[in-house]
């Protein structure tokens, strides 16, 4: 990991614009490749301020797309490769899916392996939920939940042990390429310092993972990535004792919300996507 400045003049194979879980996971396959040098420039001081770091580690595999779907499986797949199967870092504790309209397509869940669960199973697994009008879901035993401080930890180990850098601190304005297809960033903060030399981050390739700063980023770069930047809630219940053993996350496709039960509390969230700034927090009083 560095903090200074890449070295003056170096062209590396590939520079990663943004160190949360796109930008680090890309790096790190990169490196898991052998591909050649990589420089991660992420502009917070520290790893997961945004999405990456604040979301709630569930891992699903099946998605309304079928394309969509076979990436979740081989996402899920190298997680289980990265850290071994029911680790502390990864476990497959099933989901409950209720999709009563259909929204996920049946090409999507010929992928899948999941069993179909009565309304009084899913009842008998989750008795404290009896007043919710939950009817018959699906039960993906291969879904489960990642600790994520761990993964993105563990993505910058691989990173960093591999010879790969990452700059915290270290904003990009955009990325420029020449006539000769040269790629370079002829914008970049270092803290409050604008370095303006086009030579001193040169690379092969660039990768924008800059999340919900993609579209406006991209747009000053001349390169059009379409994105509505949307905020999601999250609620932590206080602390009780619920089930010794993990149960599964369920996801409620309509009306719409999710619950991920901890040892301890549940997350819970209505699922809205509330457009935002990117960067912007809606903190919502506990009603
Ligand atoms: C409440 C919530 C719950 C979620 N739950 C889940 C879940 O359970 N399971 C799941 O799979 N997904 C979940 N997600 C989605 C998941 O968190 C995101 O898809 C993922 O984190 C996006 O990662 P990212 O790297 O694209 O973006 P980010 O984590 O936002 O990373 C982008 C990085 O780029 C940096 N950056 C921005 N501009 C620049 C610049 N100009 N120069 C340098 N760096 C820059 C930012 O500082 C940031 O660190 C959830 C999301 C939310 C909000």
């Amino acid at each position: 990991m560095s903090s200074g400045l890449a070295n003056s003049g170096d062209c590396h194979d590939l520079i990663v614009i943004g160190a949360g879980l796109a930008g680090l996971a890309t790096a790190a396959a990169w490196v898991d490749q052998e591909a050649g040098s990589v420089l991660v420039l992420e502009a917070e001081r520290f790893p997961g301020m945004h999405s990456s770091g604040r979301n709630a580690g569930m891992i699903r595999q099946v998605a309304e797309d079928p394309s969509i779907t076979e990436m979740c499986l081989r996402g899920t797949e190298l997680l289980e490769q990265r850290f071994g199967r029911d680790s502390c870092s990864f476990k497959r504790t099933g989901s409950l899916i209720f999709d009563a309209h259909g929204e996920i397509s049946p090409d999507s869940w010929k992928q899948v392996l999941f069993e179909n669960w009565s309304s009084a199973q899913v009842k008998a697994c989750f008795p404290e939920l009896q007043h919710l009008p939950l009817g018959p879901a699906r039960f993906v035993p291969g879904d489960g939940v990642v600790e994520v401080p761990a993964l993105i930890g563990d993505l910058i180990d691989t990173i960093v042990s591999k010879g790969g850098q990452i700059q915290f601190g270290t904003r990009v304005g955009k990325v420029s390429q020449s006539a000769s297809g040269e790629l370079s960033l002829p914008e970049v903060w270092n803290g409050d310092q604008l370095h303006t030399d086009p030579d001193q981050y040169r690379a092969r390739q660039i990768v924008i993972a800059n999340g919900a700063w993609a579209q406006d980023f991209s747009r000053s770069s001349g390169v059009e990535i379409q994105m509505k930047p949307t905020n999601r809630s999250g609620l932590i219940t206080s602390t009780f004792d619920i089930a010794e053993d993990p149960r599964p996350w369920i996801w409620a496709h309509e009306p719409g919300w999710y619950l991920r039960p901890g040892a301890q509390e549940y997350l819970w969230s209505s699922c809205e996507e509330v457009g935002a700034d990117p960067g912007s927090d809606l903190a919502l009083e506990d009603p």
